[in-house]
C-alpha cells in the first residue's frame, strides 16, 4: 500500500502536535518515525491508524483519501501497547482472532498462526492466557496478531521496547526479513536510533511536530542536514565544538581553543570561497578520528578516560574545556592524563552554521 500524508496538521486545543507534515511511504517500504519524546511520532501513527483525525490535511492510501475511513476498514495491522490482548483467550486464539473474523478455514488458520508464532518465538506459549505471560511475551503475541492478517499497512508503536537486549536484536532482524518477504508497507515508531537505522529503508526524523528530514539511514548518517540530525543519529554520538572559520591568504583554517586546523582545498571548494570569517560548529564522529604521536594539523589533548567496548576502545580526550570521544582499536593503551594527538579525517568532518544549524558541506 502506498501512503501519503499531505499537509497534515494535528492540534490538541491550541497545541500543535504535528505541524504540516508531508511525506510519502512507497508500497512495500519500511519506514521508521524517529525523534525525542513528545515530537509527534505516536500522534502521526494514530493519524495513519485512523484513531485521530487530522485537524487539516489529507491521509491518502493508494490514491484514496481515507480521512473519514474507520480504522477497521483501512486494511491495517496494528501493534500498539494500548491494544491489549483479549484476556479470556489463549495466545493461539488471540492470534487467530482476526482470521476467524474473516472466516478463513480452520486448517489454514492453524498454519498461519503457527508461522506467525514462530517468527516471534512464542510457539511454545500458544496454550497460555495473556496473564501468564511476561510483558515482552505479550508484546510478541500482539505483533503476531498484527502480522497474521498480512495487512496492506502495518503500524507498530515501539514494538520491541519490552524485550531484552538479545531478543530485541533477533526480532529486529526477523521483522525486517518478514517485512521484505511479505512486501508489507510498515511504519514503526521508535526513539531508538539504532533500531531505526538497522531496520528501516527510510527514517523520518521529527522534532517538535515537524519533519526534520526523511531519508535513508546512510544518507542521514553520512550527510546529516542539520545539527539536530547529526546529534540524533550515531552511537556514540558525533563530537561537536564551536570554531571560527578563518580565511587567510589562500588557505582556510578552523580556529578555536586548542584548535588550528588547515582545511584541504577540496573542502574549501565545498564550503565555497564566499565564507571569510564565520562562527561554525565542527562535527566529527568518534570513528573519524585517529590517535597518534605525530603533531601536525591535529588537535592536541590528553586522555581523560578509556572505556573498553569489546571490539573497540572508546577514548575520551580532553582539550581546553572540551572533550571528544574517539573510537580507537581494541589494543589501544593509554593512561589518564597522557598527551595524545587527534587526527580528524578531514573528508569526514561536518561544519554547521552556528545560527541556523544547517550543514555547510
Ligand atoms: P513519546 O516518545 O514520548 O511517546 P511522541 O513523539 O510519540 O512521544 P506524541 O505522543 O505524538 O509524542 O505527542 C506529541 C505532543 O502532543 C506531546 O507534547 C503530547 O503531550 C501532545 N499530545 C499527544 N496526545 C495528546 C492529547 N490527546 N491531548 C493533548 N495533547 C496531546
Amino acid at each position: 500500500m502506498r501512503v501519503q500524508l499531505v499537509d497534515v496538521t494535528k492540534k490538541f486545543g491550541g497545541f500543535i502536535a504535528v505541524d504540516n507534515l508531508n511525506m510519502t511511504i512507497e508500497d512495500g517500504e519500511f519506514v521508521a518515525l524517529l525523534g525525542p519524546s513528545g515530537c509527534g511520532k505516536t500522534t502521526t501513527l494514530l493519524i495513519l491508524a485512523g484513531i485521530y483525525r487530522p485537524s487539516s490535511g489529507h491521509v491518502i492510501f493508494d490514491n484514496r483519501i481515507v480521512n473519514d475511513v474507520l480504522p477497521k476498514d483501512r486494511n491495517l495491522g496494528m501493534c500498539f501497547q494500548s491494544y491489549a490482548l483479549y484476556p479470556h483467550m489463549t495466545v493461539f486464539e488471540n492470534i487467530a482472532f482476526p482470521l476467524k473474523l474473516r472466516k478463513i478455514p480452520r486448517g489454514e488458520i492453524v498454519k498461519k498462526v503457527r508461522r506467525a508464532a514462530e517468527v516471534v518465538e512464542i510457539q511454545h506459549l500458544l496454550d497460555r492466557k495473556p496473564a501468564q505471560l511476561s510483558g515482552g511475551q505479550q508484546q510478541r503475541v500482539s505483533l503476531a496478531r498484527a502480522l497474521v492478517k498480512e495487512p496492506g499497512l502495518m503500524l507498530l508503536d515501539e514494538p520491541l521496547s519490552n524485550l531484552d537486549a538479545r531478543l530485541r536484536i533477533t526480532m529486529r532482524a526477523e521483522i525486517k526479513r518478514l517485512q521484505k518477504n511479505l512486501g508489507i508497507t510498515m511504519v514503526f515508531v521508535t526513539h531508538d536510533q539504532t533500531e531505526a537505522m538497522s531496520m528501516a529503508d527510510r527514517i523520518a526524523i521529527m522534532d517538535q511536530g515537524r519533519l526534520q528530514d526523511y531519508s535513508t539511514p546512510e544518507e542521514l548518517y553520512n550527510r546529516p542536514k542539520n545539527l539536530f540530525i547529526a546529534n540524533f543519529i550515531g552511537n556514540p554520538p558525533m563530537n561537536f565544538v564551536n570554531v571560527t572559520c578563518v580565511q587567510e591568504g589562500g588557505s582556510m583554517h578552523l580556529r578555536g581553543p586548542g584548535i588550528n586546523l588547515e582545511l584541504p582545498d577540496y573542502l574549501v571548494e565545498r564550503i565555497g570561497r564566499r565564507i571569510r570569517t564565520q562562527d561554525v560548529v565542527l562535527g566529527v564522529r568518534p570513528e573519524d578520528i585517529t590517535l597518534s604521536g605525530r603533531a601536525e594539523n591535529c588537535i592536541q589533548g590528553e586522555i581523560y578516560l578509556t572505556e573498553p567496548l569489546g571490539r573497540d576502545m572508546l577514548v575520551d580526550v580532553r582539550f581546553g574545556n572540551e572533550r571528544f570521544k574517539v573510537l580507537a582499536p581494541q589494543k589501544f593503551r593509554g593512561q589518564i592524563g597522557e598527551p595524545v594527538n587527534m587526527y580528524l579525517k578531514l573528508d569526514k568532518i561536518h561544519l554547521f552554521d552556528k545560527k541556523d544549524g544547517f550543514n555547510l558541506l
